[in-house]
This record gives structure tokens, C-alpha cells and sequence, in this order.
């Protein structure tokens, strides 16, 4: 006979699992390529009507931070972004994981409710709306993601 403590932990494996190839299918989703296109193309027209104006997220900034991030020939990571206008970054890094601020439910990312470890419904977050996306360099997001795992 199974422990119970075995048998969870298979159950666990399996979510894992079954979280895992849940989103697979999602992320490689013609809909989700779009949008993640389409928000790129949304950060990118941001970008360029607000620093000429040397305003980022309510700050002002200088000529040179306006005329640095200017000249970035990438699209840059929106916290090191937000850190190089409050003056507390030198540099901004290439933008390169888009990611859900509220995360998408793992199983399948276009189911909006998961159920807790005591069966209470929880929201997830919006897999498609760009109020729920920032583009992020690697540092940051993998930060995030540690983060995310701890809460768990
Ligand atoms: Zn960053």
C-alpha cells in the first residue's frame, strides 16, 4: 500500500506536469503571439511619445536620461526603466521576457479561476490585456519568477 505521503507526492508530480503542458499549448497560441507582437508595438509608440517629452510614469527626466534611453537600440526592461528614471539605475537592460504582473493560471492560462489547497476560487490574471504585461530583462524576470515560487 501507497503512504499517503507518496501519494502526494505523485499528485504533486503530476500537477506539475499537467501545469506545465497546460500552458505549452497557450504560449505557443497564434493569440498569444499576436498580442505579444501587438503590445510590443504598444510599449515601443509609448516610449516614443513620452521621453522626448522627458516624462516616464509620472517623473520627469533630464536631457541626458532623455537622450540615453533614446539611443537604446532595444526595447528596454520596464523595471530597470522605472529604476533609471527614479535615478537609482545607471543602466537600463534589454527587455526580453514578456510577463503576466498577475500570473495566468498555470494549468491553462485561459481558465480565469483556480481552486486553492482549500477550495477557495482565486482570480488569476488576464492572459491577453496589457494592463497585465511588462516586458522584462532576464535578471528581473527571474527575480520575479523566484519570487512567485516562494509564494506558492
Ligand atoms: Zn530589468
Amino acid at each position: 500500500m501507497e503512504s499517503p505521503k507518496s501519494r502526494a507526492h505523485k499528485e504533486k508530480k503530476t500537477s506539475y506536469r499537467r501545469r506545465k503542458h497546460g500552458n505549452k499549448k497557450f504560449y505557443d497560441s497564434k493569440a498569444w503571439r499576436e498580442t505579444r507582437e501587438a503590445y510590443m508595438r504598444h510599449y515601443q509608440r509609448r516610449l516614443f511619445k513620452h521621453i522626448p517629452m522627458g516624462k516616464w510614469d509620472g517623473m520627469d527626466l533630464d536631457a541626458q536620461q532623455v537622450t540615453y534611453i533614446l539611443q537604446l537600440e532595444y526595447l528596454p526592461c520596464e523595471i530597470c526603466l522605472k529604476m533609471y528614471c527614479a535615478d537609482a539605475y545607471d543602466t537600463v537592460e534589454k527587455g526580453v521576457e514578456l510577463d503576466h504582473i498577475m500570473p495566468v493560471n498555470p494549468g491553462n492560462a485561459l481558465e480565469p479561476w483556480i481552486e486553492n489547497e482549500f477550495g477557495t476560487l482565486m482570480a488569476c490574471g488576464d492572459p491577453f490585456s496589457f494592463e497585465n504585461l511588462q516586458l522584462l530583462c532576464r535578471f528581473h524576470h527571474a527575480k520575479k519568477s523566484q519570487r512567485e515560487r516562494r509564494k506558492k
